[in-house]
């Protein structure tokens, strides 16, 4: 596994790759077993397989958490090297914007990006479409391997690639959670044991409405209803959102699609954490 920090060597490597089919999956590191299994399944998907890691700044708002953003390089390295990939990109901040503090020439999508996330963190999907159509440029991956637990990231990713024809295919991968349900979050580390137990509400909720869905349920506000009544019980500093959308535009859900994605933010202590479920006619996920 080749530990690459420099764009003119990580393209160097690409081009050692020939027409074999690559697997490409863009982390900010401090690893946990949600990025583990997109890296498993590029590796089992593609003949060659590269992950990135960036603490990307400019996808991170004034006052939010960059300078304290958990980083670990050698325990990083540490968990990826068993998992048979080829490469690690591990570009310094001013390798990828040599034209501080950032690029001059930014990629804005619209659309999806114009609620929830979007709305509570402006410029951040800006930063990282920015971002991710760079490493895509440099690395030229087949495949693209994106967590579900992100789920407007992937909205705002699917549409910039569709939009502006990148030759490649997003694959999304299914949320990893702890045993009680939390969402696995690099974040999660900043959790105190109190914490913990408020943070582990969120997929409650979020299991309680599926499970409403489930049962027939298909007004929005009794869905919303479901998981508010869940993270009543615990002490958040804030509930930023809890909305059910449309998956792919993010748009309110209106009753008669067969698909509907509850978004939630809440803020615990210090961290702000998000999560979401999937629903359809099929299982939830
Ligand atoms: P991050 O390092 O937080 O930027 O995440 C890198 C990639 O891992 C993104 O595509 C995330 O959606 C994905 N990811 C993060 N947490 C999880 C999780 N719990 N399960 C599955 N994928 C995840």
């Amino acid at each position: 596994m080749k530990v690459v920090t420099t764009i003119a060597e990580m393209q160097h490597v690409r081009s050692t790759f020939g027409a074999d089919t690559l697997g490409f999956v863009p982390t900010m590191g401090y690893l946990h077993a949600g990025h583990l299994s997109l890296v498993r399944y590029s590796v089992a998907e593609n003949m060659r397989s590269v992950v990135s890691i960036f603490v990307n700044p400019t996808q991170f708002g004034p006052g939010e958490d960059l300078a304290r953003y958990p980083r670990d390089l050698e325990r990083d390295l540490a968990l990826l090297s068993p998992l048979g990939l080829d490469c690690v990109f591990v570009p310094a901040v001013n390798e990828m914007y040599p034209s501080a503090p950032g690029p001059s020439t930014v990629v804005t999508v619209h659309g999806p990006t114009e609620c929830l996330e979007g709305s509570m963190r402006p410029g951040h999907f800006a930063g990282v479409a920015t971002v991710v159509a760079k490493l895509f440029n440099i690395i030229r991956p087949t495949r693209a391997y994106f967590g579900q637990k992100d789920a407007q990231q992937v909205a705002v990713i699917t549409k910039m690639v569709d939009d502006l024809n990148f030759p490649l295919r997003v694959v999304v991968c299914p949320t990893v959670r702890e045993a009680d349900g939390l969402a696995m979050s690099s974040r999660n580390v900043f959790l105190t044991p109190t914490d913990r137990e408020t943070a582990k509400l969120i997929s409650c909720g979020l299991f309680a409405a599926a499970a409403l869905w489930q049962a027939g349920e298909r007004k929005a506000a009794v869905l919303e209803a479901a998981v508010h009544e869940s993270l009543r019980q615990g002490s958040f500093i804030a509930i930023d959102y809890v909305a059910v959308v449309d998956p792919l535009t993010f748009d309110p859900y209106t009753s008669g699609s067969s698909a509907a994605l509850i978004a939630v933010a809440a803020r615990v202590g210090a961290t702000r954490l998000i999560d979401n479920i999937l629903l359809s006619r099929a299982a939830p996920v």
